[in-house]
């Protein structure tokens, strides 16, 4: 084999590669949960981002656990503030499709210096959440083109 081709192939394979494939199941809360009740929503799923939705299910927020901590650290009641009040809302949300390339993904994980991205379906009145694509999806990913070719 020269050089050449097996450098072509792990190429094709990476710009090959789709958020669909590496992607996670979606833990969502709704937007009147309790910031301490999403607490425990993260403990119990073992999640580091959860999505906040509407009624009808579309995103309308992004609660990260430094999001949780900085609320926590206040002498606030956890049990009587709605995570809508110190999520990061719409429409500054991060997100992708998963039709998308793994690495357009990784691009705004990055940029925006984030650990997740939820994966959308978009709709005429909100995006739906579907997915949840994470650095260690993209780590999963990088592992995989290793063991595919070999490296
Ligand atoms: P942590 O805050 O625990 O380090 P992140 O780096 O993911 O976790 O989050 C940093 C900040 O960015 C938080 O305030 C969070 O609400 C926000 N954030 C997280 N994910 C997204 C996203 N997909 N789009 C926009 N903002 C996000």
């Amino acid at each position: 084999y020269s050089g050449k081709k097996s450098n072509q192939a792990v190429v094709d394979s990476m710009t090959n590669m789709k958020v669909k494939d590496f992607q996670s199941i979606p833990v969502v809360i709704s937007e009147n949960v309790s910031v301490y009740d999403a607490i425990c929503q993260m403990f119990l799923e073992d999640v580091g981002t959860l999505f906040v939705v509407d009624p009808n299910s579309y995103l309308t927020g992004v609660l990260s656990r430094k999001d949780l901590l900085r609320t926590s650290i206040g002498s606030q009641d956890l049990n009587h503030i709605p995570v809508h009040i110190i999520m990061t809302r719409m429409p500054n949300i991060a997100y992708c499709f998963k039709s998308d390339g793994l690495i357009q993904a990784a691009h705004k994980l990055i940029e925006r210096q984030i650990d997740a991205l939820p994966v959308v379906v978009q709709h005429p009145d909100g995006l739906e959440v579907v997915g949840r694509l994470t650095k260690t999806n993209i780590t999963r990913a990088f592992l995989s083109l290793a063991e595919n070719h070999d490296l």
